[in-house]
């Protein structure tokens, strides 16, 4: 009875029961929280109210389609109130120290938010796992609260469990640099080399520290997690958050953008994509190799130099997104030749494409003549070239990338790891040597690919919807939804027949 009343009826008939969704403000949240506000949108029959800060709504408003009945929230705030610059309030617009500063100034929303929920009653709250304050908001008003997770179950127990333990803190000088992880034990060892600056840094009293612990310390008082993931290739680190905190986890992945939604999202052009689209279908079936660090990394310009000589040396197809380097002066023009090995264009020419700052990922990912994905292992570039069977060369370089790669790596076997962090030394050799072995025909290449493709039937299968449950087909992500959704509704009848 629960089921059919929550699935979409055909006449888009919207039931009174709404779904308040509030995403940090960076486009590698907001991004995933939109593609799940569509995804619930065009399935079942709730209201959706987005809340974020004004400029980030007005930017949302040319995003949105349309016809789109989600409900855009502005909340006040005002970046300069905080030490921040004038209108800032996106990761993408401020320099990393003031990272920081923002997720800070977003604890600052409390009581306009207490004032949205008061006013609208909604049936539950989605909100981002940096604001783990809405979960205590949302529990002295009834409401039901989930945090919802861009990032991948494993990746996020590494890195939950670092900021609860900070266990590299605890070893001595003269060790080997490895440790474990005193709550996730399953995760093996890890390296110091794994840790991203911020919590390589940490001492228990830095900004970060106190901010983290703060905001896990709260997760205490949601009533579940949803991941963009997929139960299929996991389970250790949903497993982690089901035992941490005792409260039902739900991976409902992979939420993807539609197509049409990402071009506006990102900076890219209807041009860039023609190009793209060309130059692939020139290039033979599992030919070109995919190089992109996503949208907020960059690499150093002696890395790039390695890297280039590297794709110089290897002789394989591929596409390029080459970025500004670390240390770039923003105030200047970027001109890619600038940052590489003299001549490298004209060598490369015809099997290689180099696109500034911004390309249609995953139209070039779904192409069929892309072999790898070189990726930060950021967890949408992840799951991204997962839907689409493409194997990955991992270069994580922050936050729980790390994590990420050693899932894909030891976990699924779909990915090798080439380099780690900013600031290390890559050496052409080393990453001509594994570019060669993933894109193999061979041994591990072709083990690799052969992995990847059963990834991708697991997903599709795991996303499986409409009415295939009749026959029992539903998929276990869509499953997920379901569940989520029947315990926010069980939530809501148990609150009213308390009162
Ligand atoms: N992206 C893109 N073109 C680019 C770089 C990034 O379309 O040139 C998209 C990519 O498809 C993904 C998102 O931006 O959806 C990046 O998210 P991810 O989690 O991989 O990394 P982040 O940018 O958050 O580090």
């Amino acid at each position: 009875e629960m089921r059919s009343s929550i699935t979409s009826s055909s006449s888009r008939r919207r039931s009174e029961k709404e779904v308040v969704m509030f995403p940090f403000m960076a486009q590698g949240h907001i991004i995933p929280f939109l593609a799940l506000a569509l995804q619930i949108e065009s399935k079942k029959s709730f209201s959706i109210t987005f809340v974020n800060t004004p400029l980030n709504i007005r930017k949302l408003r040319s995003t949105l389609p349309h016809n789109s009945s989600i409900r855009l929230l502005e909340i006040p705030f005002s970046s300069s109130d905080h030490g921040l610059p004038p209108n800032s309030e996106n990761t993408d617009v401020l320099p990393y120290p003031y990272v920081i500063r923002l997720l800070e100034a977003s604890t600052s929303l409390k009581p306009a938010f207490q004032k949205i929920l008061q006013d609208r009653k909604p049936l539950c709250v989605i909100a981002d796992l940096f604001f783990g304050w809405t979960a205590s908001v949302a529990k002295e008003l009834g409401i039901f609260h989930v945090v919802f997770s861009g990032c991948s179950g494993f990746g996020l127990a590494c890195y939950c469990s670092l900021w609860l333990n900070l266990p590299h803190r605890k070893i001595n000088d003269g060790s080997d640099g490895y440790f474990s992880l005193p709550d996730f034990e399953e995760a093996n060892k890890i390296h110091m080399s794994q840790l991203p600056l911020n919590i390589s840094e940490a001492n228990g009293e830095d900004a970060w520290s106190k901010f983290q612990f703060q905001n896990l310390s709260h997760w205490f008082n949601s009533d579940g997690m949803l991941f963009n993931t997929v139960s299929g290739f996991d389970q250790l680190g949903l497993m982690y958050f089901r035992r941490k905190f005792n409260r039902p986890v739900w991976p409902i992945g992979p939420v993807l953008l539609p197509s049409e939604s990402r071009a506006s999202v990102g900076k890219q052009t209807e041009f860039t994509s023609m190009v793209c689209r060309e130059w692939l279908d020139s290039k033979p079936l599992n030919s070109v190799l995919y190089v992109s660090f996503g949208s907020m990394n960059t690499i150093s310009p002696s890395q790039m130099m390695e890297l280039a000589t590297a794709l110089d040396r290897c002789n394989k197809n591929f596409i390029w997104v080459v970025r500004p380097p670390i240390g770039f002066d923003i105030n200047s023009e970027f001109k890619a030749e600038e940052w590489l090995p003299e001549g490298f264009e004209e060598r490369v020419k015809g099997r290689g494409l180099l696109v500034q700052s911004w390309a249609p990922q995953v139209e070039i990912l779904s192409h069929n003549a892309v072999s790898a994905f070189l990726s930060h292992c950021g967890w949408n570039s992840a799951i991204e070239s997962l839907s689409n069977g493409v194997p990955m060369l991992a270069w994580p370089m922050a936050a729980e990338q790390f994590f990420n790669a050693v899932l894909l790596e030891r976990e699924v076997g779909v990915c090798v790891e080439v380099a780690r962090g900013k600031m290390c030394e890559v050496r052409h050799q080393d990453l001509v040597d594994k570019i060669e072995l993933v894109m193999s025909n061979r041994d591990k290449g072709s083990e690799m690919r052969k992995k990847a493709s059963e990834l991708k039937d697991m997903i599709e299968i795991a996303v499986k919807d409409d009415d295939e449950e009749i026959s029992g087909l539903k998929g276990s992500s869509s499953k997920a939804l379901d569940d989520f959704f029947c315990a926010a509704m069980a939530y809501e009848t148990e609150q009213y027949s308390m009162k």
